[in-house]
């Protein structure tokens, strides 16, 4: 597990998904371009909270590249349901005043994670969801696009991959489910924040949602604890109520955030769950755990950044 030591300036966090990411299966080039889109992204949000930004406005930054790359189960390129459609979830929380937003089941959203802030500044609630979802960000002038632009042919091949797997009852490729990104950032002032969007899985039931737009569950911040955002199996992280139960292992037992995500991801497995998360601790202490060959990850901190892929990989910065 990689575990990066307190830091008094800002640190920023991001994961692109974790999954049976293999060295060898994506060219040379498609992976060097995977990891340009990671270092985008975690130059977006630096470059906030570089000049002394929020924590809320790094992590929306930061997602939003991730959800316009076509690499990322997000946004663009996201997984496809059963059906073949798009539907889109994700969420936003401040730590500063553990406000929260969420949208669930959209496909017209370009941006889901802007609609997640949208949903917690603009209005009294916490998750909107699908049509009404969709209808929100169309009056609050985001830009909606049509379903079939979010798709890519590699997310088409692996839907029929999968449900070729499921009728011969063979067994399906994690490669082929996992997902999502998401990005915690402490801010100069002290301030933590978490975002986290996703397309879920691979011929996931229409109607669906994953963790990812649960606050607790998926995505969780808050100043005096931890921020948290998760990749992976999400009804797990749903059952573990993940990156809340850390933040109680942390606050009520008094465990570092190392100790505690030691035994979340314990808890994961116990659970049949597989996939990784990124948290930051109030002392900007950082963890880049999973339990899956890889996860698409970077830091950011002290203007050094770093990205990686593979379990092995060292992430220095
Ligand atoms: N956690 C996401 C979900 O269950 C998927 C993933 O991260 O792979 O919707």
């Amino acid at each position: 597990m990689t575990t990066m030591p307190p830091d008094a300036g800002p640190v920023l966090l991001i994961h692109g998904g974790a999954g049976a990411i293999q060295k060898g299966e994506a060219s040379p080039e498609r992976e060097a371009a995977i990891r340009t889109d990671l270092a985008r992204s975690l130059e977006a949000g630096w470059a906030i909270l570089a000049r002394g930004g929020p924590a809320l406005d790094a992590v929306e930054a930061a997602v939003r590249v991730m959800e316009d790359s076509p690499f990322f189960n997000a946004g663009h390129g996201a997984a496809l349901t059963s059906e073949g459609t798009i539907e889109h979830d994700s969420s936003i929380m401040e730590g500063r005043t553990r406000a929260a937003g969420a949208v669930s089941g959209t496909s017209r959203i370009r941006n889901p994670v802007s609609a997640a802030r949208a949903v917690m500044e603009r209005t009294p609630h916490v998750m909107l969801t699908a049509a009404g979802a969709e209808q929100f960000a169309r009056e609050q002038g985001l830009p909606l696009v049509a379903p079939w632009s979010f798709f890519t042919p590699e997310r088409l091949q692996a839907l029929e991959r999968v449900q070729a797997a499921k009728r011969t009852a063979a067994a399906t490729t994690e490669k082929d489910r996992h997902g999502t990104v998401g990005a915690v950032p402490r801010d100069g002032a002290g301030h933590l924040a978490a975002a986290t969007s996703t397309g879920g899985y691979a011929d996931k039931m229409p109607g669906r949602v994953g963790d990812t737009p649960i606050i607790g569950a998926g995505t969780y911040a808050h100043d005096a604890t931890i921020a948290f955002s998760g990749t992976g199996h999400g009804e797990s992280f749903i059952k573990g109520v993940l990156g809340h139960r850390i933040a109680c292992l942390v606050e009520l037992k008094g465990m570092t955030l190392a100790d505690a995500s030691r035994q979340a991801l314990d808890e994961l497995a116990a659970l049949g769950g597989s996939g990784g998360f990124i948290a930051i601790g109030a002392d900007g202490a950082a963890v880049l755990p999973h339990n899956t060959p890889g996860m698409y990850r970077g830091i950011a901190r002290g203007g050094r950044m770093a990205v990686a892929i593979f379990g092995d990989d060292v992430l220095d910065a």
